[in-house]
């Protein structure tokens, strides 16, 4: 905006299209592609003058990407956001060549001022870029690099500056948020910067993502645990249960390591919502191990829980590992993963009928009097909502408390009190 363009949301008067593409599995490359297609076709239905393409399928297949689909006029790295606005002044100019920007991974990709995509009263917030682990079956840290955090005051001051501008939850984003500062402070620090988080006025709630489990300390439990702002939340992808294929995806937990830590969590926080996300049909997996992963998410009970085929990604080890799983196999695993959750959300959230929680507006249904909310249980996007009646008109970004009534396979139903 400073450089005299102005961002809108409407793709059919755009004059240039950025697209943040993602290549962690087949499906998300699959749906970047197709979002270029779809967008390209606006240089012949809209006013579209250029189209680049940033984020991980740029940083890993920029040729590639530039032949194969020849509506991208430029692409740009992983750690390259700062060069956007020189990228547009120069697909602008139209010099004839399609320029590619990828810088090494050395710094943070920091591009000034935040712009907010979200709707305004969430923001993720970003605390880290990369990642040192190395498991098997994972392209990202050949993309993104190794773990550098954002040092702590410039968090600080982002995060000052989104509840500035009316942000009321953050959302605290990284490859992996537990190993925070431990490149720059020698030491974690997720607990400092939650702690400081906390202190900002503005900010009612802060929620963690992807946490390893092997790297959640005592110390971060206890700060979630005394912390009211900080939602009894955390984002914890295992992967599989079984000792021996987590050890051939690299992964450093085990079974036993998975379970301590859950009950660690729930000790101290009774009322703590526990998020994972599982790979199925990782090589070598077998129909035993398969349902150990069944018996394993009946005794845990995940309150929320994703699933995923696994993909086979070139340049990984996994890649290369003997027996593959036919891919009939891994999606009908990842289904019945899926159908077993779908029963145990839905037992979770009858748990939930009679209780009162503080719930977060973020809009309004059609049917008068109907609002959709979230409560501490659901991340924007990955989870449920509660869909709330009140006798008066609600807004956006305001804080209720509500009585659940009702509760479906993932969404709650209540009413203002
Ligand atoms: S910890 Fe996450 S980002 Fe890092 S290698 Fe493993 S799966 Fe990939």
């Amino acid at each position: 905006m400073d450089r005299g363009y102005t961002i809108c949301d409407d793709e059919s008067i755009a004059d240039i299209i950025v697209i943040n593409s993602c290549s962690f599995i087949a499906d998300a490359m699959e749906e970047s592609i197709q979002t270029i297609i779809e967008m390209g076709a606006y240089k012949e239905t809209g006013q579209l003058k250029g189209l680049i393409v940033t984020g991980c399928l740029a940083q890993r297949f920029p040729q590639d990407i530039l032949k194969d689909l020849p509506e991208v006029d430029a692409v740009i790295g992983t750690n390259s956001y700062d060069e956007l606005v020189k990228t547009i002044d120069e697909v602008l100019a139209n010099k004839g060549t399609k320029p590619v920007v990828l810088k090494d991974f050395k710094g943070l990709p920091r591009n000034g001022r935040r712009v907010l995509t979200t709707g305004g009263h969430f923001a993720y917030l970003k605390i880290a870029e990369g990642c040192n682990k190395r498991c098997t079956y994972c392209i990202i840290p050949y993309i993104r690099g190794d773990y550098r955090s954002v040092p702590m005051e410039d968090i600080l001051l982002e995060a000052k500056e989104l509840a500035e501008a009316g942000v009321k939850e953050l959302i605290l984003v990284a490859q992996e948020t537990t190993v925070y500062g431990q490149d720059i402070y020698g030491k974690k620090s997720i607990p400092d910067l939650l702690n400081k988080l906390c202190e900002i006025d503005g900010i009612n709630w802060i929620r963690i993502l992807y946490a390893y489990p092997e790297e959640i300390t005592d110390e971060l439990i206890q700060c979630m645990a005394s912390q009211p702002k900080i939602c009894h939340y955390i984002d914890m992808p295992i992967q599989h249960c079984n000792d021996t294929l987590l050890k051939k995806m690299g992964r450093k937990t085990s079974k036993a390591d998975i379970m301590a830590i859950a009950d660690k969590l729930k000790k101290a926080m009774p009322d703590i919502c526990l998020r994972t996300t599982l790979i199925c049909g990782f090589p070598g997996e077998t129909d035993e191990m398969h349902k150990e992963l069944l018996q394993f998410i009946s005794d845990m009970k995940f309150d929320r829980l994703g699933a995923f085929a696994y993909s086979r990604e070139d340049g990984t080890v996994a890649a290369k590992m003997d027996n593959q799983v036919d891919d009939e196999i891994k999606n009908l695993w990842k289904d019945e993963v899926m159908a077993l959750q779908k029963e145990i959300s839905l037992q979770n959230n009858e748990g939930f009928i009679g209780r009162e929680l503080d719930v977060f507006i973020e809009g309004k249904l059609v049917d008068e009097g109907v609002f959709v909310g979230r409560t501490y249980r659901d991340t924007p996007s990955v989870d449920g909502f509660i869909f709330v009646s009140a006798d008066q008109e609600l807004e956006s970004g305001q804080f209720i408390k509500a009585r659940v009534n009702a509760s479906e396979d993932y969404d709650l139903i209540g009413e203002m009190i």
